[in-house]
């Protein structure tokens, strides 16, 4: 796809990594890191080089969903300045607060501290040339995402939502987050997840269960583009918690996170 060659970002961190784009919510539980797991992973298989950062520091997810959990980075030396390298897996290099924390342990972290594991997120760890550094973002608006603008030009936002009204309500706060002077991010646009379920024995009957189009109603709200819908999926629930992205599975999810791929990457 276009972009993947087109450097947009000029910032002095990272000058090796040409988009960075930021996975956002308002609510916890909607499938942000589901959405930025299978994303990552159908950016990899269009051949783009790609990254994700979990920076969602009290509830870290992504070392689960890509089967990960007990791999722990290494750290070499370089000019004298440590530099950690990312677990790769499924050919999208990771970082996250889980590989340094152990599983059980409830982190509690000031939001200084949870800065500057982001900071050394981006600064210390040796990504190399990337297409695509996603990084997973606490719900809600936090510290985390002053720091990250700070830190690093983001090329742009996903804000995932489900279509229902309370998720919708948060989701509207994250988007129009990004749009305040302080921050300034181009919302890339919106995801809907958990759009509709459908049977596999009746696959052409959709249940709406928890509203219909109310992403798309929020996105055509803040004139930014729809990105697509992900309906609710045993299979997607079941490979988060196995750690083989249901990106794999051939299909509607198939269908579904590489058609949101394509979205992103255009
Ligand atoms: P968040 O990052 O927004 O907190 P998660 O990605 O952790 O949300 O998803 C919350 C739960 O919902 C997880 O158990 C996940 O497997 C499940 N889930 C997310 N999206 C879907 C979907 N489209 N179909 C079925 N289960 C889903």
């Amino acid at each position: 796809t276009s972009n993947v060659t087109t450097a947009r970002n000029e910032g002095p961190l990272l000058p090796k990594v040409k988009n960075i784009i930021a996975i956002a919510s308002g609510k916890g539980g909607v499938g942000k890191s589901t959405t930025a797991s299978n994303l990552a992973v159908a950016l990899a298989n269009t051949g783009a080089k790609v990254g994700l950062i979990d920076a969602d520091i009290s509830g870290p997810s992504i070392p689960t969903m890509f089967n990960v959990e007990s791999e722990q980075p290494t750290v070499k030396q370089v000019d004298g300045k440590n530099i950690i390298l990312p677990i790769e897996q499924y050919g999208v290099k990771l970082m996250s607060i889980g590989f340094l924390t152990p599983a059980e342990s409830a982190v509690v972290w000031r939001g200084p501290m949870a800065s500057s594991a982001l900071k050394q997120f981006i600064g210390d760890v040796d990504w190399g040339e990337l297409d695509y550094l996603l990084i997973d973002l606490p719900p809600g608006t936090s510290d985390i995402h002053l720091t990250m603008v700070q830190t690093i030009p983001v090329t742009g936002a996903v804000i995932v939502t489900t279509p229902q009204k309370v998720a919708l309500a948060d989701a509207t706060k994250g988007l129009t987050m990004f749009k305040q002077p302080q921050i300034n991010v181009p919302v890339l646009g919106v995801v809907e997840n958990m759009a509709y379920f459908s049977p596999e024995e009746l696959p052409e009957n959709k249940y709406y269960l928890f509203g219909k189009e109310g992403g798309q109603r929020l996105a055509e709200k803040y004139q930014v583009p729809f990105l697509g819908e992900i309906p609710i999926v045993q299979s997607i629930r079941e490979s988060g918690d196995t750690g083989y992205p249901a990106v794999f599975k051939k299909g509607v999810t198939e269908k579904a996170f590489s058609e949101l791929a394509e979205n992103v990457a255009r």
